[in-house]
């Protein structure tokens, strides 16, 4: 018999960038497929999933104001990409049998439906997984704070952010051959040592709410499953 899982109720946050594999710009269909193939089984296993996508593959709002856009058009734009990264992974789930919703903060019922808490809860109880799109909804955002939101929205047990590193360090990994995985840390631990774990609106949601983060890396094949069945992957931060 297998081992219960660790976790019941998780939100995944994967940035656009995820998507993107070796490309510049857009979703790879490869990528795409092989994250949908972990989601499963992470739902066949027992796990009910909601997922928060990002738009940094397409748009977002800061660049383009950078380039002299309207800023809070510009995080529109960006928001309608994470709508457009939700159908993808839509379609990617739906294509390997899964039943799934797309629930988007702003209302776009031709191709999705609204989000809606109690909706979106019986979706997961249902064995559906859902995918939230638009992050909150409003400029000056991330969807990292939508995925903060979200997750305790729905109640989950965990928000799991991926990465392409394999947790918090206590400097640049890329840049510090002696640079130091932390596999645990505290709220307050990641704000007096300055560690750059999700923008400061979504862990101030973390912390407040005493919601479990863990930062992993996506890259690994079945680190996902390694997390609900309790394995120490990446760094957990928690109280
Ligand atoms: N965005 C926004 N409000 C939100 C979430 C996202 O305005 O609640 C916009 C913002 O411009 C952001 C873009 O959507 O840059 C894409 O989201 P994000 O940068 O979080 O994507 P990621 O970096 O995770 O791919």
């Amino acid at each position: 018999m297998t081992a219960p899982l660790a976790y019941r109720r998780i939100l995944l946050k994967l940035s656009g960038e995820a998507l993107m594999g070796s490309e510049d710009y857009g979703i790879d269909p490869v990528v795409i497929r092989r994250i949908a193939h972990e989601i499963i089984e992470a739902r066949d296993a027992g796990a009910e999933v909601g997922l928060v996508i990002g738009g940094g593959n397409i748009f977002r709002g800061a660049g383009l104001a950078a380039s002299g856009m309207d800023r809070v058009t510009g995080d529109q734009m960006g928001m309608l990409a994470t709508v457009i990264n939700a159908l993808a992974m839509q379609d990617a789930l739906e294509k390997l049998g899964a039943k799934v919703r797309v629930m988007s903060a702003l209302k776009i019922n031709d191709v999705c439906e609204d989000y809606i808490r109690r909706r979106a809860v019986r979706h997961l109880e249902k064995g559906r997984i859902a995918i939230f799109a638009a992050g909150t909804g409003n400029p000056f955002f991330t969807t990292d704070s939508g995925a903060a939101l979200r997750a305790i929205e729905i109640g989950a047990d965990l928000l799991l952010k991926a990465t392409k590193v394999d947790g918090v360090y206590d400097k640049d990994p890329g840049k510090h051959k002696d640079a130091q995985r932390y596999e645990q840390l505290t709220y307050d631990e990641v704000i007096t040592r300055n560690l750059q774990v999700m923008d400061t609106a979504a862990f101030a949601l973390c912390r407040d709410s005493d919601l479990p983060l863990r930062i992993y890396d996506l890259s690994v094949p079945g680190n996902l499953m390694r997390i609900l069945r309790g394995e120490n992957i990446g760094t957990l931060v928690k109280g």
